[in-house]
């Protein structure tokens, strides 16, 4: 399941393969995999791809003609993929939209989700600032540390939900939730508005080395993530606690990691990040 890091590594390769080629041609399986603005694909043919963005867990391919701009917003939050042409598909049937590109180092890119309905929005500037705000808060990569304090200290409630609260902070999902929170000692139902302030500090520092490392390594592939390229990522060999029940705690206390299960399966040292612990 793409969070954070997967998304920026296909926002990295698509600008390095495409920006600057021209949408040649479109195709469409099925409309209603389009949301919204899918009268509007015609606009984008013959139109040069200018920049590619990434919002939490969604990347925005960014076409100009004649001053207007206008994007293609694919979510991969759930189990979508762009996949550039030579990268071979299983469940072909699952790509709903091929874009030919004309003078790029990439001839096509294909979107797949088995999931069909509404996943890519075609959008101008105030439909895209829409949809950011309605979607989105602050950027775990972006954000300063001072704000990313402030932010939790304004909250209440479990922590690693909040975490994973897009609409609070974007692009964080069940996997980074697990490592960032294991990484910092706390325990995943720790209330928020009880953590110390040097806490929340540590708190951030981890969530940026986490998913700074994790681009790096070209994200995590569990079950199906492939970047454009068809490459799976590499950063699941440094995975704590994430998918670790029953193993030995890696901090050397002598626990096991332990599954809790809430709405998300959340995996902790019960030593190491136990509730009792006042951090
Ligand atoms: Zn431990």
């Amino acid at each position: 399941m793409p969070e954070l890091p997967e998304a920026e590594v296909v926002a990295q390769q698509l600008r390095t393969n495409l920006i600057g080629a021209t949408l040649a041609d479109y195709w469409v399986g099925r409309m209603d995999i389009v949301r919204e603005g899918g009268h509007t694909f015609p606009w984008y043919r013959g139109v040069i791809l200018q920049q590619v963005q990434r919002f939490g867990k969604s990347v925005a391919l960014g076409f100009v003609k004649e001053h207007e701009c206008r994007y293609i917003v694919a979510e991969l939050g759930m189990t979508g993929l762009l996949l550039f042409r030579s990268v071979p598909i299983k469940h072909s049937q699952h790509v709903h939209v091929r874009l030919a590109f004309a003078g790029g180092k990439e001839p096509e890119l294909r979107y797949w989700n088995p999931r069909r309905f509404g996943r890519l929005s075609l959008l101008d500037q105030k439909g895209l600032d829409r949809y950011v705000a309605r979607r989105f808060g602050c950027d775990p990569l972006s954000v300063l540390r001072h704000d990313f304090v402030q932010l939790l200290r304004e909250r209440r409630g479990r922590l690693k939900p909040l975490l994973m609260h897009q609409q609070v902070i974007a692009g964080i999902g069940n996997i980074y939730a697990n490592e960032i929170l294991f990484r910092t000692g706390l325990h995943p139902n720790r209330e928020v508005s009880r953590i110390r302030e040097a806490t929340l500090m540590k708190l951030y520092d981890n969530m940026q080395r986490v998913l700074r490392e994790a681009v790096v390594d070209g994200g995590s592939s569990v079950r199906d993530f492939f970047a454009p390229d068809g490459s799976e990522g590499r950063y699941k060999r440094h995975h704590l606690a994430y998918g670790k029940e029953g193993q030995p705690c890696p901090n050397g206390c002598g626990r096991l990691i332990r599954r809790l299960q809430s709405e998300r399966s959340s995996f902790f040292c019960p030593l190491c990040q136990s509730k009792k612990v006042s951090r």
